[in-house]
């Protein structure tokens, strides 16, 4: 990330205008900031390495806005910058002052695209800080100054910590500069909103999860999940994950239940097959027989590139693809970079060698949410395979004649889609309470009968200049 240099911030009373009161909005909106891990202990550490002592410090997120509901916002940083100890003029334990240049740096690199601004910066102590008079004047200005000298009005956002950068306040400005509203830091890609209480028949449904904790039930309980295939890994994904505590899901997937579906779709019957069930709806079905009540299945029975699905992609924790195909994992690994959203991608592929051995393989992937590799610079996908999946039919017949595509009747067998899907649910459990870290990515390969978990170096696949995550 760059480090450069310039502007006054926290400092001295330059702006000597006459404002009065700073009120706080009344909450019209939950806003939730959320910071990747990874991503805010690489910007901490940088805030720290940025001075001598216990000096304030402040850097900078560059966001996007999603606006997930009517009444919840959520922001996810897209960039950062924390200036170098050079770009200060002045920097003390009582204020700072950064030099001109790093400001219109800052506003030419930064604000063009339409993000919308965080400045975070420090106080000394470490008690829980509060903004300062300074602070609410120099902010109030600077977000008067957004409004005014850029056509996307971009909004600010400011946080204050102590000089550990442990305890925080944040709180968004309206466009006039008057008002603000508290904003909630997420250090977590999922969100637990405070007004809503777990059931108490369902505190014992979960009684023999409780070793994870109360807030990881929780958060399990209010995530919500975008499932993209409800075919044979993702029906029995959504089976575990929603007995693991998952009630909130979107399901997309544009086909219909047919027999040969049958040897691997939990639940699933001939008669469903009968009366031409969409998968969608025989997985959701699958959810409410989890939940009598309380739970929210969203079906979208179309394709992950239709224009229905991708808003509601959006409103997604987590996004999963279990599809058979290139084109749809493409283009959720294209959402997931866009929105910021974790992404699970499930698959199993059983061929057989020329002495007729069946090999067997699952395959669990989740690349890094900050960017570092994707399904497409780390090769897990096929791009000319998801081009000619994304050809006219007819081109597409030709290819498949020519021998370019894999078969559609894939072999497929319940036993080994459930090691896929087991262990999906396994990453996302380890991913909700943090016992597994995902900041780098992960994928692992399970081979049968051999029975080796293989685990990539996620180090080869990281690239500087992927079209898609750089
Ligand atoms: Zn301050
Ligand atoms: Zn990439």
């Amino acid at each position: 990330m760059p480090t450069l240099q310039k502007t006054a911030i926290c400092s001295n009373s330059k702006y000597a205008f006459g404002l009065t009161k700073f009120k706080n909005m009344k909450t019209s909106a939950e806003v939730s900031l959320h910071i990747p891990p990874k991503m805010w202990s690489e910007f901490r550490d940088s805030m720290l390495k940025s001075r001598m002592f216990n000096e304030e410090v402040i850097g900078f997120f560059f966001c996007q806005r999603h606006q997930v509901f009517k009444n919840k916002i959520r922001y996810i940083p897209k960039t950062w910058v924390v200036p170098s100890s050079d770009c200060y003029e002045h920097q003390s334990m009582n204020g700072l002052v950064l030099k001109q240049h790093f400001h219109s740096y800052l506003l030419e690199n930064h604000l063009q695209e339409g993000l919308d601004v965080i400045h975070i910066h420090t106080h000394a102590g470490q008690d829980i800080p509060d903004f300062s008079c300074i602070d609410d004047r120099y902010e109030s200005e600077y977000a008067r100054f957004l409004t005014s000298d850029f056509p996307k009005k971009p909004r600010l956002i400011s946080g204050v910590f102590d000089e550990d950068l442990q305890s925080c306040q944040f709180r968004i400005w309206d466009r006039k500069g008057k008002k603000f509203e508290s904003v909630k830091l997420c250090h977590s890609l999922f969100h637990i909103s405070e007004n809503r209480e777990i059931m108490d028949n369902t505190d014992l449904m979960f009684a023999r999860q409780q070793i994870f904790g109360e807030a990881n039930q929780k958060q399990l309980n209010q995530l919500k999940v975008a499932l993209i295939g409800c075919g044979g890994i993702g029906s029995i994904f959504a089976e575990l994950l929603g007995r693991l505590g998952v009630k909130n899901w979107v399901l997309i997937d544009p086909d219909k239940l047919e027999t040969v579906n049958l040897n691997r779709m939990p639940g699933a019957t001939q008669e469903m097959v009968e009366q031409q069930w969409h998968k969608v709806h025989y997985v959701k079905h699958l959810i409410k027989r989890i939940y009598r009540e309380g739970s929210c299945v969203k079906t979208i029975p179309t394709s992950i590139e239709s224009e229905l699905a991708k808003p509601e992609i959006a409103t997604c924790d987590l996004i999963v693809v279990a599809t058979d195909n290139h084109l749809s994992r493409k283009t959720a690994q294209e959402l997931a970079l866009k929105y910021m959203r974790p992404l699970v991608c499930l698959g199993t592929h059983i061929d057989v060698k020329p002495d007729k051995t069946p090999r067997m393989y699952c395959r669990v992937t989740v690349p890094p949410l900050g960017g570092g590799w994707c399904l497409m610079c780390g090769n897990i996908i096929n791009l000319q395979l998801a081009a000619l999946e994304s050809a006219p039919s007819d081109i597409h017949q030709m290819a498949a004649g020519a021998g370019y595509l894999e078969g559609v009747n894939d072999p497929a067998v319940f036993w080994l889609n459930s090691i896929c899907a087991s262990t999906g649910v396994g990453v996302i459990h380890g991913m909700v309470s943090g016992f597994l870290n995902v900041d780098s990515g992960i994928d692992w390969i399970y081979e049968f009968p051999g029975s080796d978990w293989r685990k990539t170096n996620t180090k080869y696949f990281r690239t500087d200049d992927c079209y898609f995550c750089s």
